[in-house]
């Protein structure tokens, strides 16, 4: 489904400090109350995980009940049992304006959460959430730096794995060590933790953004391997073109000729 929307909610206090919790839109579109509904959320580890909750919209004020009888699927999936309670600034509930959160049993308090601000937010692509989460970990600034460090040492400049495109040739000293480090295995494959710099790929954003579209993910040499045929077939397509506008071209010189 493309065009699916989110609310994120940013985590900025407490124990789930760092956390994102991705909320559809239109869940707030209209007023009631629904059960049995999920949602993602980044875990503080990195990890996608999902959420249960029923979710109760009136007037101004959506809350969602992660408590009663969610609560234990909710501990299993490190999700606190609560309520959370957005207030919007009109009936409309397309601008939050505050967020409340109470632990089971607990009084609202502000504070613990921020909504996520950018168009950005209003238009998330489908799947988003795992691709935030895997480029979290792919920003891991040390093994980052590491990787990049390697490929340096090694091949003295950094190359795209997939295109060969490089930065430094195309945008000179503005390129800086720019590039995007690319893990090889899906976030679901290897957990919260174990990285390895053979895992990692220097890759460019264009093909960074490309083989996160396949899915399932293709390994960077397959992924390499359908550029280059990809490639192949565009430019056989283009030659045919020409030669058919070449043939077009003298076939009217030849009336004209005549
Ligand atoms: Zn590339
Ligand atoms: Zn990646």
């Amino acid at each position: 489904m493309v065009g699916t929307s989110f609310l994120r909610v940013h985590w900025i206090s407490g124990d789930y400090k760092g956390a994102i919790d991705y909320l559809p839109w239109s869940w707030f579109s209209r007023e009631g109350t629904a059960s049995d509904l999920t949602h993602e959320f980044l875990g503080t580890d990195g990890v996608i995980r999902s959420a249960r909750c029923s979710v109760m919209v009136r007037g101004k004020s959506v809350t969602l009940d992660y408590g009663g009888k969610y609560s234990r699927a909710n501990l299993r999936n490190y999700c606190e049992p609560g309520l959370f309670k957005i207030v919007f600034k009109s009936h409309t509930r397309k601008v939050p304006d505050q967020l409340w959160w109470a632990e089971d049993g607990g009084d609202f308090k502000p504070g613990f959460a921020i909504p996520g601000i950018g168009q950005e937010d209003l238009e998330a692509e489908e799947g988003e959430p795992k691709f935030v989460a895997h480029l979290r970990r792919e920003r891991a600034p040390k093994l980052r730096e590491r990787k990049i460090e390697q490929v340096l040492g090694e091949l003295r400049e950094l190359r795209c794995e997939a295109c060969n495109f490089s930065f430094r040739d195309q945008y000179g000293s503005l390129a800086g060590n720019f590039c995007e480090v690319h893990h090889r295995k899906g976030l679901a494959a290897t957990g919260p933790t174990g990285t390895r710099l053979k895992d990692l790929a220097v890759l460019c954003s264009n093909c960074h953004r490309m083989i996160h579209r396949t899915n399932p993910m293709m390994s960077v040499e397959q992924f390499a391997r359908r550029v280059v045929q990809e490639r192949f077939t565009l430019s056989a397509a283009r030659r045919a073109r020409q030669r058919r506008r070449k043939d077009d071209q003298s076939d009217q010189v030849g009336r004209r000729h005549r």
